[in-house]
Order: C-alpha cells, then structure tokens, then sequence
C-alpha cells in the first residue's frame, strides 16, 4: 500500500487532506503538535512533533521511517497567521511564521530527501498561498513564508526530477477554517469572483491529484485553489 505523510494533517485542511488521502488508498500518517482527544481519535497513524523543533522532527521522522525509510508522498501542510501591518510587527511575529512555515519545510521535508532519491519515486507537495502568489497587505510575514515556499517548491522539483520525484505546491484562497474564521466576510466575498470561501475538501482535490496517478508529468508547479482570488 503506498504512504503519505501529512504534516500538519489533524485539524482544518490537513485533517481533510489525510482523510482524502486515505480515500484515495494511501496508508496516511497524520502529524500534531500534541496528543489530545481529537487527534487520538483520528483514524490514522499519528505521529507528534513540533515542525519548529529540528531536531525533534528529524528523531520522530527516522523514528517512523528508519534510517532510510521514507513515504510515498509527504504534504507540507503546517502554518500560522500573525497578521499586522508591517511598519508595527514585531519580531517574534516575523520569526514565529517564517520558523512554522518555511523553515518547518526544510526540517520536515529534508531529511526524507535522500530516501526518496535513492528509491527514485516520490511526491513532495507543499501548501503555500494565494497570499505567496501575489502579497496580501497585513501579511508580509505569511506572504514571504509562503511565497518562500513556491520558491523552494521549484528549485527542489529541478534538483530531484531526474530522479523521478515530483515536488510541487498548492496555493489556497480563503478556505473555510480556524485561520480564516474572523475575516470580514462581507468585505472579502466582492473580491473573489467565485463569491464563496472555498471548502477544506476542494484543496484537498487538489492535493490528492497531485499525490495521484493523474500528475505524473507536473513538476515545480503551483496549483491555485482560490475561486479566481488570484488570476
Ligand atoms: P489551521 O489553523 O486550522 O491548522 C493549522 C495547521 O498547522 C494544523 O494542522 C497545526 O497542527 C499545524 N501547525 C501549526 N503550527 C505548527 C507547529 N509549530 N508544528 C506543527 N504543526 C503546526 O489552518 P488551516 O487548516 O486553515 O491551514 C492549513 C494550511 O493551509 C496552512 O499552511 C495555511 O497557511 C494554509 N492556507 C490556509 C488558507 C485558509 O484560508 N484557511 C488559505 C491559504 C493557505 P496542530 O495544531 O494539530 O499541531
């Protein structure tokens, strides 16, 4: 059976990719910071650990997979918001969201590399943003971490392609979740020609095409997710 390894893959649109996941076949591991009720409850394999902590990534990955065991597909799914203008933001906003969600890519998805390089196979997919694709005023800090992953996305996807390892990302709009609960709705909806918040279910679509049988031949690619946000 072939594995996927979601981080960040037990609440919001990780929690929807791992079940679609699961649907589509794959034995799914679903990653959490901490064991509580709600993800115990899940019916996957978890694993618990704080993308931010190196090291603690690294040990609870070799733990699961071995020394060079890796998944068939890993998504990248881990992020916060600590929205403000940029003038007033201070650091431990800038470095909270580039720690979580761009350098937890590296921590989470670097060290399974070499196994899929030496199998030749393998699936990196990394949830990014509209807000990496065009900027969101308020988010300089989410926008670079997430515009930093599309720029990692790519140049992974031509390091590794001769190998056979296809890396790219998904960049969702406004997704109806925890994170986007206290937008002003009726602010935000004249800016989507889709007018609607998108579902937790149509991004996870997308990654599921792209950890599928139906992609083979993308590679460094973003697939927006966005009702038309960003054109
Ligand atoms: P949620 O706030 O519902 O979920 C956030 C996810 O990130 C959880 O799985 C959480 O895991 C994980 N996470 C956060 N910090 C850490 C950490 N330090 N270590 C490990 N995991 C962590 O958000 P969404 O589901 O809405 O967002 C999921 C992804 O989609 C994010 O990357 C977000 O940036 C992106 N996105 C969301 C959009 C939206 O409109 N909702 C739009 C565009 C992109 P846990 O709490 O279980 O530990």
């Amino acid at each position: 059976m072939a594995t996927a390894l979601v981080i960040g893959g037990a609440r919001g649109i990780g929690l929807a990719i791992s079940q679609r996941l699961s649907r589509d076949g794959f034995q799914v591991t679903a990653t959490s910071r901490k064991e509580t009720p709600e993800t115990a409850s899940l019916p996957f394999e978890k694993l618990y650990f704080d993308v931010t902590d190196r090291e603690g990534a690294r040990a609870a990955l070799r733990q699961r997979y071995g020394e060079n065991g890796v998944p068939d597909v890993v998504v990248y799914n881990s992020g916060i918001i600590k929205d403000g203008l940029f003038a007033l933001m201070n650091g431990e906003a800038w470095d909270s969201v580039l720690t979580t969600n761009l350098d937890g890519f590296y921590n989470c998805v670097q060290p399974l590399i070499l196994g899929m390089l030496s199998r030749r196979a393998g699936r990196v997919i990394a949830v990014s943003s509209a807000s990496g694709q065009a900027g969101q005023a308020g988010q300089v800090n989410y926008s670079a971490s997430k515009a930093g992953l599309i720029g990692a996305v790519k140049a992974l996807a031509r390091e590794v392609g001769r190998r056979g390892i296809l890396v790219n990302a998904v960049a969702p709009g406004v997704i109806e979740t925890a994170m986007t609960a206290t937008l002003p709705k009726d602010q935000v909806l004249p800016m989507i020609p889709l007018r609607r918040y998108g579902t937790v279910e149509e991004v996870a679509s997308a990654v599921s095409f792209l950890a599928g049988p139906e992609s083979t031949y993308i590679t460094g690619q973003v697939l927006a997710v966005n009702g038309g946000l960003v054109i």
